[in-house]
C-alpha cells in the first residue's frame, strides 16, 4: 500500500480594504491598471488549506496585465492615494477627479436628481 500526502502552498488574494477601486501605475509595464491587493498564503495538505502562513497577510501592488507585484510599502504614491480616499470617506473630490491618463470621467452627481416644480406642458402650435 502506498499513501502519498501532498503538501503545498496556496495563495488567496483579495482587494485591499480601503483601496477598493483604486488604480495606480504599474512600475513594470507603465499601465494604470495596478491595484492594491492583500495576499494570504496558506499551507495546504492534500490540496486543502489548513494553516495560514501569515496572520495579517501581505499587502502588494499588483498588475493584472504583466503580473508584476511589489510590496505596498515601496509605493508611497499608492499609500498617499489610499489616505486621500479614506479622508474623503471613499469619495474623490471633484477637482482631483481627472485621472492622470486623461481617461473618461464619470460625473460625481450621477444619481437621482431633485425634482422641482412641474414643467409646463409644451403648447401645441397650429399654423
Ligand atoms: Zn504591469
Amino acid at each position: 500500500m502506498c499513501v502519498i500526502f501532498t503538501c503545498g502552498e496556496q495563495e488567496f488574494t483579495s482587494e485591499l480594504e480601503g483601496a477598493e477601486g483604486l488604480r495606480c501605475q504599474c512600475r513594470n509595464c507603465g499601465n494604470w491598471s495596478a491595484s492594491a491587493i492583500k495576499r494570504h498564503p496558506w499551507f495546504t495538505f492534500c490540496f486543502i488549506p489548513v494553516i495560514p502562513l501569515s496572520i495579517h497577510g501581505y499587502e502588494d501592488v499588483a498588475c493584472p496585465i504583466c503580473n508584476f507585484a511589489q510590496p505596498l510599502a515601496h509605493r508611497g504614491d499608492v499609500i498617499q492615494q489610499m489616505r486621500m480616499m479614506q479622508q474623503n470617506g471613499g469619495a474623490v473630490p471633484l477637482q482631483n477627479q481627472a485621472p492622470p491618463t486623461g481617461g473618461p470621467t464619470q460625473p460625481a452627481w450621477a444619481g437621482p436628481q431633485p425634482t422641482g416644480a412641474p414643467k409646463p406642458a409644451p403648447q401645441m402650435q397650429y399654423g
